[in-house]
């Protein structure tokens, strides 16, 4: 099987398929990964706290949307900080939900690569 680059795995599970062999199916539901690739078995969702790298990747971009939205409310409109707070604040709570999936699958797509790197490395040694 061709080994997929770093873009291809990272482009295939932002397109919601495995990032090893492209299949569909990376995820069972909207929020909710599916538990192995049906073409090649590659398991999305290992043991619990593996994902915690993901809830750092959307805590992060989350907190930079955050943060520019603070800024572009601040210099660019007259709102009083409670409309701003009230304007902002659901924006950035449905910016997190979005934000989850893709996050999701990129984080799957790094443990594929970095199991990858291990694999060859054991291979080596
Ligand atoms: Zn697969």
């Amino acid at each position: 099987m061709h080994e997929p680059t770093v873009a291809e795995a990272l482009t295939r599970a932002l397109k919601r398929c495995c990032p090893r062999c492209g299949a569909e199916g990376l995820f069972a539901s909207r929020f909710r990964l599916g538990e192995r690739c049906g073409q090649c078995d590659l398991v999305f969702r290992k043991e619990a706290g593996a994902m915690t790298g993901q809830m750092y990747l959307s805590a992060v971009v989350t907190e930079l949307f955050a943060g520019a939205l603070v800024l572009l409310l601040w210099f660019f409109t007259d709102l009083s900080t409670p409309q701003a707070l009230a304007l902002g604040l659901p924006l950035v709570v449905g910016f997190s939900y979005l934000v989850l999936p893709p996050s999701m699958a990129i984080w799957v797509a790094v443990e594929f690569l970095s199991d990858r790197v291990g694999e060859r490395a054991d291979r080596r040694a």
